[in-house]
This record gives structure tokens, C-alpha cells and sequence, in this order.
């Protein structure tokens, strides 16, 4: 088994010119180079606005390359829970954006000609539990009166027209949401980012950002290869966000998920597991999701571990994800797992999509495993704002609450107790 990401091996990551100097200043420094990040270079670009991308890494290196490749509708949270909290005029504002990104990957693939596989192939969220089946039927209920949109309920004595595995209780469909290869779409972005005008510098890590004056509101941005003033910025670093941007650094909780991919398997195999090629997960908290990569190998992740990856976790949490595998699907008993990786998901402590500005720098932050699509839309809609279009985004100015200590970004200690208390409700509820 390789540990390594799965996905990297099937694209060349751009690369920028080393040679290549830093502008002394730029109307827009985009922090990061994740979907957020490069939807929003690409749009400014696009504008005539001159941006630089700087990342600390390679194009695309946190998240964006590491996924499932899941673009999914939908919030994490359960609708009441939205109501309440937010009030209907908002959350349905909130669920229409969860609705329009999928549309938005699906335009910029299109008009980027980026090979990633993309396809409207739905997903299906399968009950680990009979109560949380009862539960499906007044969410689709609740879904469509609100939002008008439609959910599809698949009853235990059907699931096998979903999915090769009996361990389920039944199953919620949503045909609108889509899949596609993680790595090569973010790649996608990165060159036509450049394509459209952005300056791209990649192994640039930012190290500092100020204010250049009381009556210059323009930022100095300090990195690793020289410093460049800025008059907007956006902070696009989702859960590598580091010291650099303390204040946003302190309101992240990074929590590790892991993937594992078999051995291609044959035709009939992977029909059999998933007849519809949807992407899938389960009603757990601390849940399982897997979908077949395009070459037909079962890709299985889950936060098997709660901490950021390492060597040791990615390690560990390969062979409880096997286990987990073999529990959903058995007829994967003798099938080889060929490769493990890890990556880092960035909650808030509300579980919710953050954008806004802090300190006058945009952000956007907190897709909590689920920012593929809301991650590109944010970042395009942001580069909108910046341009002097109405800000919509239902998102912004939500309150913000920044972690209990011993969860934020650099404070791990305490996510095992964390991780102990989901896996707890996961045996209550
Ligand atoms: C294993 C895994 C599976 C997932 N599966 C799914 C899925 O199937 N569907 C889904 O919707 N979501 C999924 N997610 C979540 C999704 O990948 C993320 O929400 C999304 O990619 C975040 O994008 P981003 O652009 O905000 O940040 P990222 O892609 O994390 O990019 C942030 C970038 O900022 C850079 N950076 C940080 N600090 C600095 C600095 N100081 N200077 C310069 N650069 C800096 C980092 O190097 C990094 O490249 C998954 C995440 C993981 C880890």
C-alpha cells in the first residue's frame, strides 16, 4: 500500500516559474490556492483585476487536491437546526447557494474545458440506524416545502438498486448533486486562473500581513520570497490557516479525515457496489464516505482518526478504514487496498460556512468536509464582491464563534475527546 494520495497520481500539478518575481503590488492578493482561492483568482483575472495567488505549497496542495471529489448540495446541518438558528428567509437563501454551486462547478468546468470527470451521478446518504430512515422522510418533506426541491426516499426493500450492501436501513437520493476528480479540477483552476491574468506563485508561504498605515488602507503582505502590498485580500486557507492570520487561525478546528482506494476491480464488481455510480455517505456523525473513482476503484474515507494527518494516522486510520470497508461491502474481503492518504477539514465551532471580513481582509472558511462545491462558489461570489457587486452571500455577517481553547488550529489536544463525544452520540442517536 502506498501512502499517498491516489488522485495526484492521475494529473501534473502546474507549476509557476521560480525565476519569477513577486509584484511590488497587486489590487488582489489571494492567500491559498485551494477551490476557494482559485475560483476567485480566476474571476478577478477575468475582470482585469490585477491578483497575485500565493500559496505556501504546491497549486491545489490542502483540501482541494485531497478529496473525495463529492460535489454535494445541501448544508451539514439539519434544516430545523438551520431555522432556528438563522430564521427560513435566510437558510433558504443559504440552501438555493448549496443548490447554485453545483451548478457553478459545473459551469466552470464547461467553460475552462477542465478534464476532471465530472458528472451529475446524485448522491445517496444511507441510515446506519431505523430511526434515522424515519427520520428521511420529514427531511425530504421539509426540503421541498422550503427549498423546492426534491429528495428521493429509498426504502430498505430497494437499497440494492443503490448500493451492494444490506447493513443499511434505507437511503435519501439527490439527483442534483455530482462528482468529479479533486485533483485535476483544482489543477483546472489553477491554469485558468492563469489563464485568465493571475500571477501565480506557488512554495510562497505568507508570513505576515498589516496594514500598511492609518490613512494607506492598502495591506503589506510579507512571504517567504519578498513582500507585495495589496489593496483587497482574501484569506483562502481553509484548515491550513496559520499564524500568518491569527485572528481567523483561532476561530478553525482542523479535524483529520482519511481515504483509502482498492485495486481496480472489475466491471461487475463496482456495478454491483454502486449500480449508479452515486456518491454516498452514512447518517453517522462520525461517518463513512466512499464512491468508485473512475477507473473503478472503491474509494473509502472517513475521520477514522480525529487528528490532522501524520505518517501514524494515516497509517492506522488505512486499516480501520479497510475494516469499515469490509463491513459495508464484504464482497471487498480480499480486494487489496492500494493506497492511503489524509487530509485536514476545517470546522467552525458552529459547523457552518464562514465569509466576511475580518480586520478588513475577506475570508472564507468552515466547509466542514463538504467544500468542493460550496468552496467554489464562495470564492467566485467573493471575487464578485470585490468587484463591487451587491454581497448576497448568505453566509456573511453570521455570527462567528470562535472555539472553547484546546480546539483551535494548533491545539489539538483535546479532539480525541472530541472524537469520543461524536462517536457517543453516534451510539445514542
Ligand atoms: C480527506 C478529505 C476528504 C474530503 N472530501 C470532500 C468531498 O468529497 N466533498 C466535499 O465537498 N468536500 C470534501 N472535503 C473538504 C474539501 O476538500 C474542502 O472543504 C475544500 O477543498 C477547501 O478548499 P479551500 O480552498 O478552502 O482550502 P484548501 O484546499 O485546504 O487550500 C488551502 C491552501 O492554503 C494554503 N495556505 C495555508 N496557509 C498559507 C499561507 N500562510 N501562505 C500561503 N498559502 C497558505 C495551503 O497550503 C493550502 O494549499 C474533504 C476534505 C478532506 C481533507
Amino acid at each position: 500500500m502506498k501512502e499517498e494520495n491516489y488522485w495526484l497520481g492521475t494529473t501534473a500539478i502546474p507549476r509557476s516559474d521560480p525565476s519569477r518575481a513577486l509584484p511590488a503590488s497587486v489590487d488582489v492578493a489571494v492567500i491559498g490556492s485551494g477551490v476557494t482561492g482559485l475560483s476567485a483568482a480566476r474571476v478577478l483575472g477575468k475582470r482585469g483585476v490585477r491578483t497575485a495567488v500565493l500559496e505556501a505549497k504546491t497549486f491545489g496542495w490542502g483540501a482541494s487536491s485531497r478529496n473525495g471529489g463529492m460535489v454535494l448540495t445541501g448544508m451539514k446541518l439539519p434544516v430545523p437546526t438551520l431555522i432556528l438558528r438563522y430564521g427560513r428567509e435566510r437558510v433558504q437563501r443559504m440552501y438555493a447557494a448549496s443548490l447554485a454551486s453545483i451548478d457553478c462547478v459545473e459551469q466552470i468546468v464547461r467553460e475552462e474545458s477542465i478534464e476532471c470527470d465530472f458528472g451529475r451521478c446524485g448522491h445517496l446518504e444511507v441510515a446506519c440506524k431505523p430511526a434515522h430512515f424515519d427520520g428521511y422522510a420529514k427531511s425530504a418533506e421539509l426540503v421541498e416545502k422550503e427549498f423546492n426541491h426534491k429528495l428521493r426516499i429509498v426504502p430498505k426493500v430497494s437499497l440494492r438498486e443503490e448500493i451492494g450492501s444490506d447493513i443499511y436501513h434505507g437511503g435519501l437520493v439527490d439527483e442534483l448533486s455530482a462528482g468529479l476528480n479533486p485533483a485535476r479540477y483544482v489543477c483546472g483552476l489553477a491554469t485558468a486562473a492563469e489563464r485568465a491574468g493571475a500571477a501565480m506563485f506557488d512554495h510562497t508561504p505568507v508570513t505576515g500581513v498589516e496594514r500598511i498605515g492609518q490613512n494607506d488602507k492598502r495591506f503589506r503582505v510579507s512571504t517567504l520570497k519578498g513582500s507585495l502590498t495589496a489593496r483587497e485580500l482574501l484569506i483562502a486557507t481553509g484548515a491550513y490557516t496559520t499564524d500568518a492570520t491569527p485572528a481567523l487561525q483561532r476561530k478553525i478546528i482542523p479535524i483529520g479525515s482519511y481515504i483509502i482506494a482498492s485495486e481496480v476491480l472489475s466491471d461487475s464488481v463496482a456495478h454491483e457496489l454502486s449500480p449508479k455510480n452515486r456518491m454516498i455517505y452514512d447518517s453517522k456523525h462520525f461517518l463513512y464516505y466512499y464512491r468508485l473513482a473512475p477507473d473503478r476503484r472503491m474509494l473509502f474515507g472517513g475521520r477514522a482518526a480525529f487528528f490532522p494527518e501524520n505518517e501514524n494516522t494515516v497509517r492506522e486510520s488505512a486499516e480501520i478504514l479497510r475494516r469499515g470497508m469490509i463491513h459495508v461491502f464484504p464482497l471487498l474481503r480480499n480486494v487489496k487496498v492500494e493506497f492511503a492518504w489524509g487530509g485536514t477539514l476545517d470546522f467552525a465551532f458552529d459547523v457552518m460556512p464562514h465569509t466576511g471580513r475580518s480586520a478588513g481582509m475577506y475570508y472564507a472558511v468552515g466547509y466542514a468536509g463538504h467544500g468542493v462545491a460550496i468552496g467554489t462558489y464562495l470564492g467566485t461570489k467573493i471575487a464578485g464582491v470585490i468587484c463591487g457587486e451587491p454581497n448576497d452571500i448568505p453566509f456573511d455577517g453570521i455570527p462567528f464563534p470562535t472555539p472553547p481553547f484546546g480546539l483551535r488550529s494548533g491545539h489539538t489536544w483535546a479532539l480525541p475527546l472530541a472524537g469520543a463525544y461524536y462517536k457517543f452520540l453516534d451510539w445514542v442517536s
